[in-house]
């Protein structure tokens, strides 16, 4: 039987020795990763954030709030807790998270990676102190670009569930990133960790980030969220990935169930509209100056999130939070986008505009990345090119008479060049990536229903997304089978046009 409190000291040791490269007389093994788990980087990883300076002390969390008994979850999903303290003066968040995991592979699992992407960059990362739950050995931790590697023995057996305990501190960045602060907000967008899908054929799917586009790849999880503002008595508008369960005293709790991710906003200034229906709830935060766009926007995201449950079926997640951000162009999280600035300021009364078409985009996304998981990395087209063709569709059915502008204002104006299945490692640029991937993408899609049939494409776009419903990621090879249960069309000339 193991001595609780020795253990847990033992591992915390363990996590300061590694975390300050050292070497030391205690006899645990050099940070190794297993080598055949396969990751899949195309790219140099980034820097490894090793933080310089060791606590004193055994730290301890210091939420402000009593945690709500978990709800009961008979799922085989993974659950994650998250304890939040936001220091708004500070920038700081302080974390305690708390992962349960169960092996749903047929496979032995050891190491297990929990995927860190604030750790990509120094200094934004701190590990305090990490436990594993009863009933699991852990003989070693490594951190490795930004990953720590958790090393069981004996390995994770197919259907065991393990409990991970992190204690960590987050240094938020200034500068309008999805991830940073700017005077007016702070966006958390990609902030916690994770663990990354394991696919049986490959192994651990860990990307690195790369010049343009995503790169995460989150598998569904439940989330319990109590986030705590410091000082509690701040008056700040908080946006969030899901609806508030609870609040009480600066602090607040969210609970939601099969989400990629966890996503918030937070802003002093931010004006709130909301819009309602049958099947879902969009919130919108917007700066004062564009106040007036609120309800706009939620009727138009209410409108695209109705078309598309027509045209693809229903999606359970019934919330979406829309937030005007200092940030370049838009970036989708689960039940939550962030859309710049700039296309409210530049939106003019008519459908004819960026802003109008990406509201639709967007949206699209919580289907097309939400609801059907792929690797936005590798295969960045999966959700990019549907999530454009959807603003067509959009068209076709509310301004039939704008789909020739459609066309050219969005596609045939950038006279788009490049292979429909890129990765995000192809290109250095934003502008000749989104030609390839989202706007020859369209062009593809067309084609192929050109060939096809509206029915047929029709058909084959709505299996296409109820088939996500397993969270099993889509690839293009699933893509090309299923097009051919619907179609006996020749695709193959399509498919050299566009593909590499
Ligand atoms: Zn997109």
């Amino acid at each position: 039987m193991i001595d609780s409190l020795r253990y847990r000291h033992r591992y915390l040791i363990a996590i300061l020795i590694l975390l300050a490269a050292c070497t030391h007389a205690d006899p645990l093994p050099a940070p190794t990763v297993t080598p055949q788990v396969v990751q899949r980087f195309k790219t140099t990883p980034t820097a490894t954030n090793i933080p310089e300076t060791l606590p004193a002390t055994d730290p301890t969390p210091t939420s402000l709030f009593t945690p709500m008994p978990e709800p009961p979850d008979i799922s085989r999903r993974t659950h994650t807790h998250l304890d939040v303290t936001f220091d708004y003066a500070q920038k700081t968040l302080q974390v305690t998270q708390k992962i349960s995991y169960t092996n749903t592979t047929d496979e032995l699992l050891s190491p297990i990676p929990l995927v860190i992407p604030p750790a990509t960059q120094a200094g934004l990362f701190r590990l305090e102190s990490l436990e594993p739950g009863p009933g699991t050995n852990l003989t070693n931790l490594a951190m490795e670009n930004s990953q720590i590697w958790l090393h069981f023995q004996p390995p994770v057996m197919p259907e065991q569930t393990i409990e991970i305990t992190l204690d960590f501190q987050l240094n938020i960045p200034p500068g309008g990133k999805a991830f940073g602060y700017t005077h007016r907000q702070t966006l958390l967008a990609d902030w916690h960790p994770f663990i990354p899908p394991y696919l049986e054929d490959h192994g651990w799917l860990i990307n690195a980030p790369g010049p343009v586009g995503e790169y995460l790849v989150y598998p569904l999880s439940d989330f319990t969220v109590n986030l705590c503002l410091s000082p509690p008595d701040l008056d700040l508008i908080i946006a969030a990935s899901a609806p508030l369960t609870q609040q009480a005293e600066g602090c607040f709790v969210y609970h939601t169930l099969a989400k990629r991710n966890f996503t918030l906003a937070i802003s002093p200034y931010y004006h709130v509209s909301t819009a309602s229906n049958k099947t879902v709830t969009v919130k919108v935060y917007n700066f004062p100056a564009h106040a007036a766009m609120g309800d706009r926007t939620a009727k138009l995201a209410l409108s695209a999130w109705d078309t598309f449950t027509e045209l693809f079926g229903d999606n359970q997640r019934q919330f979406m939070s829309i937030v005007e951000a200092d940030i370049f162009d838009g970036l989708e999280a689960d039940g939550l986008f962030y859309l710049s600035d700039w296309y409210f300021s530049s939106a003019d009364q008519t459908p004819k505009n960026y802003y109008e078409l990406l509201i639709v985009h967007e949206t699209a996304h919580q289907w097309f990345f939400g609801y059907v998981h792929n690797d936005q990395a590798n295969e960045p087209w999966l959700d990019e090119a549907l999530a454009t063709y959807c603003e067509l569709l959009f068209y076709e059915k509310h301004h039939p008479g704008l789909v020739d502008w459609w066309w050219q204002f969005r596609v045939h104006s950038f006279s788009p060049t490049g292979a429909v299945n890129s990765t995000i490692y192809d290109y250095n640029e934003y502008r000749p990536y989104i030609n390839a991937v989202y706007l020859r993408g369209a062009l593809f899609l067309q084609a192929l229903r050109d060939q096809t049939g509206d029915d047929a494409f029709s058909t084959f776009l709505y299996k296409f997304v109820q088939s996500g419903e397993d969270d099993f990621m889509r690839d293009t090879t699933y893509f090309n089978e299923l097009l051919d249960t619907v179609s006996d069309a020749d695709i193959a000339p399509i498919l050299s046009e566009f593909f590499h």
